[in-house]
């Protein structure tokens, strides 16, 4: 396939805006970039994709998500609303995830991988909880990342909260996933693993030490830390340790493991993400949703910490986490110097991208000869100069989800001028909307018990 009549924006490092120049895709990478006249003489034969004089790029990616949570969509918390993050986790989370069974896990992942699609996200890391139907559901979910086609790094979140059987299955859960993933040729490249755990307030010592004992030094954990400054307190009280100093003792931490939010983590606690390599996601719309504060992400930066960028289940689209990220720590700081849009390239394409690299064992978030063909065309008119210098401020004033047009991984075409190619939305949103009556019954048939 020969992509043609695009200007590509290649996110190399320092990245280049290439115009009249096309791409050669083949097997599923892109095999050859160069001037468009030479490369339609060379290979005169070649399918052609017209990307229409949009602008082509790497597809964004997520470092952090959770599919599950999409029911909660127009959900109504009955009650009182809840007044913190702990209340959140009691009142919406925990009770949401104890209503999904294995037919909800599927369509919750499917309904996000349409939005995902659309917006041009291409790879996602999720974190995954259904305590009601833990075994068999991470595989509910690499089924839908299979049929939309894009790639995912999955795990199940091991914690104490729903009793110790809940805990080994857990245990299990991730296990039989990281398994399947060795095992299954098909999926290479595509689906990875790493081992799930909620968060240290809900697990006990003997938990973590059972997850390490079980977990292969290959796979990495992927762990909320420090969300709520509850989480460093009950860490304290349980062991006299802050969390990362726990989770440091328990060979958590390192090049592999995946830390979320960070947000009351202290200057210890970062030195050690640094020294470890230790990798960090952070999501400014479920902070500021969940008021919890922003983490102190410029410094992790300066201190050599590789902070990416997720999403936490607020909707596939990362360009809103961008713009929501650039304008708060301007906001939090009361200093429009902080987090420029360059600080938000660093983490949401050059770390995502070295993220799941490292973990799936591809090259992706790049277009250059050898990486994988995963790009999207986006519809921009810039009415300024658009140049490598002012692109991520273009980004973050400019750029909309609803301007990607056409999406490709892995060489296969998922969406083509905003039509999807893998996925049936009207009958999968169907689909969902026949699952809601249960899961929200369930959901709410909790708050009458209790
Ligand atoms: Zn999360």
């Amino acid at each position: 396939m020969l992509v043609v009549n695009g200007t590509l924006i290649t996110w190399e490092s320092p990245n280049r805006i290439l115009l009249n120049h096309a791409m050669l895709v083949r097997d599923g990478k892109i095999s050859e970039i160069g001037l468009q006249d030479d490369l339609l003489k060379r290979y005169p034969d070649e399918e052609r994709f017209d990307a229409r004089h949009r602008y082509v790029m790497p597809g964004n990616i997520c470092a952090h998500t959770h599919f599950y949570g999409a029911f909660s969509r127009g959900l109504a918390i009955p009650g009182a609303a809840p007044a913190d993050f702990p209340e959140k986790l009691s009142k919406l989370w925990w009770p949401l995830d104890r209503s999904l069974g294995l037919e909800d896990v599927h369509y919750s992942a499917l309904v996000c991988l349409v939005e995902a699609v659309r917006h041009g996200t291409t790879t996602l890391v999720d974190h995954h909880a259904s305590p009601n139907a833990i075994e068999g559901s991470l595989e509910e979910i690499a089924m839908a990342v299979e049929e939309a086609g894009v790639r995912a790094s999955l795990c199940y979140e091991v914690t104490d909260r729903n009793g110790a059987e809940g805990t080994r299955a857990g245990i299990r859960e991730n296990l039989r996933h990281i398994d399947s993933v060795n095992k299954n040729a098909n999926r290479k490249g595509q689906i990875g693993a790493l081992f799930g755990l909620h968060a240290s307030l809900t697990l006990s010592e003997a938990t973590l030490d059972a997850c390490r004992e079980a977990c292969p030094d290959s796979i990495g954990f992927h762990i909320h830390v420090a969300e709520h400054p509850v989480d460093e307190y009950d860490s304290l009280e349980k062991t006299g340790l802050r969390v990362i100093d726990r989770l440091n003792k328990h060979g958590m931490l390192g090049p592999q493991s995946l830390i979320i939010h960070a947000v009351h983590v202290d200057l210890r606690e970062i030195e050690q993400l640094a020294e470890t390599s230790t990798w960090v996601s952070h999501q400014p719309r479920s902070n500021m949703s969940n008021a919890v504060g922003l983490p102190m992400v410029e410094s992790m930066l300066r201190a050599g910490v590789k902070v990416c960028l997720g999403n936490d289940g607020l909707s596939n689209a990362m360009w809103e986490e961008w713009k929501t990220g650039f304008l708060a720590h301007k906001l939090l700081n009361l200093d429009p110097r902080r987090l420029p849009a360059e600080t938000m390239v660093q983490m949401a394409i050059y770390n995502n991208a070295e993220l799941i690299n490292s973990q799936l064992g591809i090259r992706t978030g790049v277009l250059a000869a050898g990486a994988e063909a995963d790009f999207m065309a986006v519809e921009y008119y810039p009415f300024t100069p658009l140049t490598t210098d002012n692109l991520p401020w273009q980004m973050i004033f400019g750029f909309h989800e609803s301007m990607i047009t056409d999406v490709v991984v892995a060489g296969k075409v998922l969406m083509q001028n905003r039509e999807l190619k893998t996925l049936d939305e009207e009958k999968i949103a169907l689909e969902a909307q026949k699952l809601i009556p249960g899961v929200w019954g369930r959901f709410n048939q909790q708050f009458n018990e209790g």
